[in-house]
């Protein structure tokens, strides 16, 4: 196996045995059980992190991508919420410089006075249709934006645009809009790989720390164990533990009841978005995000993707978060919001080159309109029938605020093993974003050095330098320039095979979906899913009737997420 790419064993942390206890047992890797993971680890608590399925392939992969201080949670008056998630927000762009990246947002506006009377029922928690936000409130709106997200702030405060400016900035907006607020929100290119990358950190700073994917909590044992069982071996360990997180997002309540407990902490509503292949679109959004209210009252974004173009999301109640997946009528909504922002572009079906949605797990709050529902978060505390192990639920949040919820759970946690912080997690660079070149000089010299140790020419050090930050360097030195793949020229043969060996990759859908950007970057073709079959069967010993099963499983996921397997990517 390892000889495809010369690859060492030292890459395999996510291979450590299951042992028979841990002090805590984290059910659910998404963000929130990644993130928790991370820091307990760092604090030297052992743990272990399970999930049935893939590492982030719940709610976590299914987000905006925005790591956002949540402008629009001003207008329900949460305050506190948008200060955290600034500061957040500010945090993540330092310590993950290699995924978080700056991006320029555009608030179209087309009245002075709109919104003043329905933000003010909003905010006193009324039912109100706000699809008008005028000057006067936008302008106070962003003002207090600017306020909230001072601290560590690193991108320009905000400005208007009007009349001729706006015009000349951008021409396809709708004749209609009369001002623009431009200001800057964050957004994460890889949301996959870094919180990916977090598990890999926690396992880094604790080696008795274990993380498994595919290994569902399937009941309870004797004396109050858990019974997980790890589909890639088919055996069910019974393992102990003194406190159970259970960090499983929407399913909250499912993996409660395995667990014996009647809970109704979650309410959850699904969100879908397109990726769209459209140069005028792109080109129209002019490298900004365009994040607009819509005539059903709520609110959309676009804004540029790995070349292609981000349409989303959708707000709809769901009771099982199993059974939730991208209807026509949401797909035709999708594409149907973008011409009330830019009246001259119409998108079709054919557009499309990825679909993908989530189940928000937002706390229960019955009757409540799905978009008004808070995104705080909080823990709630049961206990393990028949035993005193406590079962922490981390209930709702949100994608940029994983850091300061893993650190309340953290120190609850802390505080009933009776132990004490070690580390604070504020200032931690994550994965790829440790030592991370802050200049251009310094850049250029870390890729002349990436490119000097680990045998590549500068082009190929560069793609891996931003598509791995600095940990590009445990890349190019496994698997130097390598042979790139037809129809795939930016990856190359044994980089793929280093991510199937050293990042527990399970099925061919792990490597395409989410240790790569292959499937959300729209490069998905039956000759890509093939080849990279073939690598990931010759890492992980597949025959080839599991090869045959693994193609057709890949190509059945790509037809259900509208990729472009019949239609390979120009
Ligand atoms: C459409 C949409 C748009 C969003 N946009 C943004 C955004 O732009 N910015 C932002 O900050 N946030 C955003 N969010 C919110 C954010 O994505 C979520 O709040 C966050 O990802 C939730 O993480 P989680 O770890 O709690 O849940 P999840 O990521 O869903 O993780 C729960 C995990 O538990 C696992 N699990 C389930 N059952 C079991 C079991 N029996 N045993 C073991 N494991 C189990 C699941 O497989 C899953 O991986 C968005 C969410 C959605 C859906």
């Amino acid at each position: 196996m390892a000889e495809t790419a010369g690859i060492t064993d030292g890459t395999r942390p996510f291979a450590r045995p299951i042992r028979q206890h841990y002090p805590v047992v984290i059910l659910g890797a998404g963000i929130n059980g990644s993130g928790l993971f991370r820091d307990l680890c760092a604090q030297g608590v052992d743990c272990l992190l399970i999930d049935k399925g893939d590492f982030c392939s719940g709610a976590s992969a299914a987000p905006s991508r925005l790591i956002h201080g949540g402008i629009k949670y001003l207008e329900t008056g949460e305050f506190r919420l948008v200060k955290e998630s600034a500061l957040e927000r500010n945090l993540l762009l330092c310590n993950a410089p290699h995924y978080v990246k700056p991006l320029e947002t555009v608030l179209p506006i087309r009245s002075t006075w709109g919104g003043l009377w329905a933000s003010t029922l909003r905010f006193l928690r009324l039912k109100s249709r706000l699809n008008d936000r005028g000057a006067i409130i936008t302008k106070i709106g962003l003002t207090l934006y600017d306020l909230y997200g001072r601290h560590r702030q690193t991108m320009p405060s905000h400005r208007f645009l009007r009349g001729d400016t706006l015009r000349r900035e951008m021409p396809d907006l709708d004749p209609q809009v009369t001002f623009a607020g431009i200001y800057h929100e964050g957004r994460v290119t890889h949301a996959e790989r870094l919180a990916l990358e977090l598990v890999r950190d926690g396992l880094e700073l604790n080696p008795a720390s274990t993380a498994r994917n595919y290994a569902p909590v399937v009941g309870t044992g004797e004396g109050g164990t858990l019974l997980l069982r790890e589909e890639t071996t088919g055996k069910t360990h019974s393992v102990g533990a003194d406190i159970i997180v259970n960090a499983s997002g929407a399913w909250i309540d499912k993996v409660n009841a395995t667990l014996g407990i009647d809970s109704r902490h979650m309410g959850g509503n699904k969100g879908a978005h397109l990726v769209v292949r459209h140069p005028r679109l792109l080109e129209a959004l002019q490298g900004r995000m365009i994040y607009f209210g819509t005539s059903d009252g709520r609110v959309n974004l676009l804004y540029p993707l790995m070349g292609n173009v981000l349409i989303g999301s959708t707000d709809i109640p769901v009771d099982d978060p199993d059974e939730a997946a991208c209807d026509e009528t949401e797909t035709q909504y999708l594409l149907d919001v973008v011409s009330e922002i830019l009246p001259g572009i119409r998108l079709t079906k054919d557009d499309i080159v990825f679909t993908y949605w989530g189940v928000r797990p937002l706390p229960r709050a019955d009757g409540l309109d799905p978009g008004a529902v808070s995104r705080d978060h909080h823990i709630a505390e049961d206990r393990l029938p028949g035993t005193s192990i406590p079962v922490l639920a981390l209930i709702g949040g949100k994608w940029t605020t994983f850091r300061g919820f893993s650190e309340q759970a953290a120190d609850r946690v802390l505080e009933q093993l009776g132990r004490k912080r070690r580390q604070d997690t504020r200032n931690m660079r994550i994965g790829g974003g440790r030592n991370y070149p802050a200049d251009g000089r310094l850049r250029h010299e870390f890729l002349a050095d990436l490119a000097k140790s680990g045998g590549t020419d500068l082009r190929r050090a560069t793609i891996l330098f931003e598509r791995y930050g600095t940990y590009a360097h445990a890349i190019a030195g496994e698997t130097g320039n390598g042979e790139v793949l037809e129809g795939l020229p930016d990856y190359s043969r044994p980089e793929l095979a280093f991510l199937c060996h050293s990042e527990s990759v399970v099925t061919l859908c792990d490597l395409l979906f989410r240790r790569t950007d292959i499937a959300l970057g729209g490069k998905l073709s039956t000759r890509v899913i093939e080849t990279t079959a073939q690598i990931a069967a010759e890492v992980l010993g597949w025959d080839a009737a599991r090869t045959k099963s693994e193609i057709a499983e890949t190509i059945r996921q790509a037809r259900l997420h509208n990729a472009g397997v019949v239609r390979p990517p120009t």
